[in-house]
């Protein structure tokens, strides 16, 4: 692996929403770990529309601190449109993506850019435990993260959240993904290049409470699952399969009851029901598969990333190539 020397400008972006009784405390820490890191730093605060005073807080932090940015947005988008804003925004050859209520320690940031410095372009924080979390959140976690594991194309690794430090090529990749429904640690999995876990204990949050209700945590699950992987249309296929083959075995002992001169009546019904709801099912699952085309079509993401080139008389040999686009 090419190791890197310090980075010019280390970025932390910071998605906010009603966070007025942590981000004080949030800003405090953040500053006291960056300071002892000597590199220079940006914090980037991504207010995702707040109505408390959020707002007013980190105008006067601003005010104090020349290495802070906000970029307000005009409502609340929601955590990953947030976050996606925040990046952005960000200018470092190295961005960290943290959460503002202290969840994701920001002491774990020297380890990631540590890793980084030896040449690893992702460095996500994986949860060793999980402090202050309802049973039923560690539940549909769990469940979630294998699940998805399970059937995603490309896996996304369990238990890790969006606590990360990112190299400026897999920023500029993800910023460049044009898609509407945003799952960033699955498009992360997706972009390449290295990525390794940094293990961490996932603190319970400082104060207020979760921006994270049920609603919107299986509205993540459902982007989630729609983006990542066909599953959906595979299932179809198998549900096509199994019906028609219930259809046949209910044929065969219609027939098979007839030549025997018993009563087939309800065994042919069976058969004819399953036959056409079969038939019905592949029709959609036709049109389901094109759907799905269509969807990765439009989604528009390129086809490939380049981590580098080599050997080219004029080509620049940087791992900081833009992803090429699908025509
Ligand atoms: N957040 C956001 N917009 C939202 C919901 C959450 O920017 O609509 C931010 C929130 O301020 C926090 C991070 O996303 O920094 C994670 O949210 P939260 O801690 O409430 O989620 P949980 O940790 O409970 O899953
Ligand atoms: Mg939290």
């Amino acid at each position: 692996m090419n190791q890197r020397t310090a980075p010019n400008l280390l970025s932390v972006v910071v998605p906010c929403y009603n966070e007025e009784a942590v981000i004080e405390a949030t800003h405090a820490r953040l500053t006291e770990v960056l300071g002892r890191l000597g590199v220079r730093c940006e914090v980037i605060y991504a207010d995702d529309g707040s109505r408390d005073r959020t707002a007013d807080i980190l105008d006067r932090i601003r005010r104090s601190d020349p290495r802070v940015r906000v970029v307000t947005l005009a409502r609340n988008f929601g955590h990953q449109a947030a976050a996606s804003a925040g990046l952005e925004h960000a200018r470092g050859d190295a961005v960290v993506l943290i959460d503002a209520d202290l969840q994701d320690p920001p002491e774990v940031i020297p380890g990631m850019l540590e890793r980084w410095r030896a040449g690893v372009d992702v460095v996500y924080g994986q949860r060793t435990s999980r402090e202050g979390e309802s049973f039923f959140k560690l539940l549909t976690a769990r469940v979630f993260y294998r699940l998805l594991t399970g059937i995603a194309e490309r896996p996304v690794p369990v238990d890790t959240g969006d606590f990360r430090l990112m190299d400026r090529s897999v920023v500029d990749c993800l910023v460049a993904m044009p898609e509407q429904d945003r799952f960033l640690r699955g498009m992360v999995a997706w972009i390449g290049f290295r990525q390794e876990p940094l293990a961490y204990a996932r603190a319970a949050r400082l104060a207020g409470e979760t921006k994270y209700p049920f609603h919107k945590m299986l509205r993540l699950a459902v982007d989630a699952f729609i983006s990542l992987s066909r599953a959906p249309v595979r299932l179809l296929w198998w549900l096509c399969g199994g019906t028609l083959a219930a259809a046949s075995l209910a044929a065969a002992s219609a027939g098979l009851l007839a030549l025997a001169g018993r009563d087939s009546h309800t065994a042919a019904v069976v058969a004819a029901v399953l036959g056409v709801g079969g038939l019905n099912l592949v029709g959609l699952t036709i049109v389901a598969e094109y759907a799905a085309r269509i969807y990765r079509q439009v989604r528009g993401r390129p086809l490939w990333i380049t981590r580098s080139v080599h050997g080219f008389p004029e080509a620049a040999t940087t791992a900081a190539d833009r992803p090429r686009r699908a025509a």
